[in-house]
This record gives structure tokens, sequence and C-alpha cells, in this order.
């Protein structure tokens, strides 16, 4: 959620950061520091993949556990929940990590600028309608 609140992409519906470079295959980790006023970066421009996600599923679907949620949870403060981690511990223990959701995310197969500019060119276009 920190990375996504830096702009650095958005989480999918598997619960990883989606990001424009990597898409999903990325590890991310928080370093904490003491500096101050430092400059905040308020803009996402990656939320769209948010819509996207609600109309692809695939990951959901080919999801070996059945782990992933159809509907995100969305608790009151804001955070989320996208996979029943019980569910997924089973496959991620017996197939070597499992990374099923990884691979099968679009953003790993096709690339962020190949979806992006499908994606808006279809939703302008529907504008337009
Ligand atoms: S690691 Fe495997 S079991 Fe876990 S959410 Fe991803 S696809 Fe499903
Ligand atoms: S596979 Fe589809 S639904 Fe799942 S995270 Fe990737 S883009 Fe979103």
């Amino acid at each position: 959620m920190l990375a996504e609140a830096a702009g650095l992409g958005t989480i999918g519906k598997h619960g990883l950061l989606i990001n424009p470079r990597f898409g999903p295959n990325l590890r991310i980790a928080t370093l904490y520091i003491d500096v101050e006023n430092l400059p905040v970066n308020n803009i996402n421009e990656h939320l769209w993949i948010r819509k996207f996600c609600q109309k692809c599923n695939n990951c959901q679907r080919k999801c070996p556990g059945s782990a992933i949620y159809k509907e995100t949870k969305i608790f009151a403060d804001g955070s989320k929940q996208c996979i029943d981690y019980k569910k997924c511990a089973i496959p991620f223990a017996n197939q070597y990590n499992c990374t099923v959701c990884v691979k099968e995310c679009l953003f790993y197969k096709r690339g962020y600028s190949k979806i992006k500019e499908k994606f808006h060119r279809k939703y302008l276009d529907l504008g337009k309608k």
C-alpha cells in the first residue's frame, strides 16, 4: 500500500503491486528514513488498473488454490485483503512458491504499455457512443 501511495504502481486483484516497468514481477521493501521536508508524491497515474482488474479476473480464475477473492475485501481503515492466505498456503508450499498469479497476470504476459493503450482506446471509444 505504501508503494501504491508513492505512485509506483497499483495493487492488482492478486494483491501484488503492478508496476509499469516490471508488471507484478518485483519484490518491494519499505525503507524508513529520518528526513524532514521530504517531498510527498500524491499523484498515482496507474489507478486505472483497478478498473482493468474488474474486467480481467484472469489470476482469480487460474489460481490453483481458489485463494484470490473476486471482490477484494476493503476494511474500515482503508486496508485491503485480496487473497485468502490459508487457501494460498497449500499451493504455495507444494508448488515451489506457486507464482501462478504472477505468471498469469496480463501485465506480466503482455506488458503495461500495450494494455494501457488498448484499454484507454476502448474506454474512450465507448465514451463517444
Ligand atoms: S501464489 Fe498461487 S495459490 Fe497463492 S494466490 Fe497466487 S496463484 Fe493463488
Ligand atoms: S491477472 Fe488480471 S485481474 Fe489479475 S491482477 Fe493481473 S490484470 Fe488484474
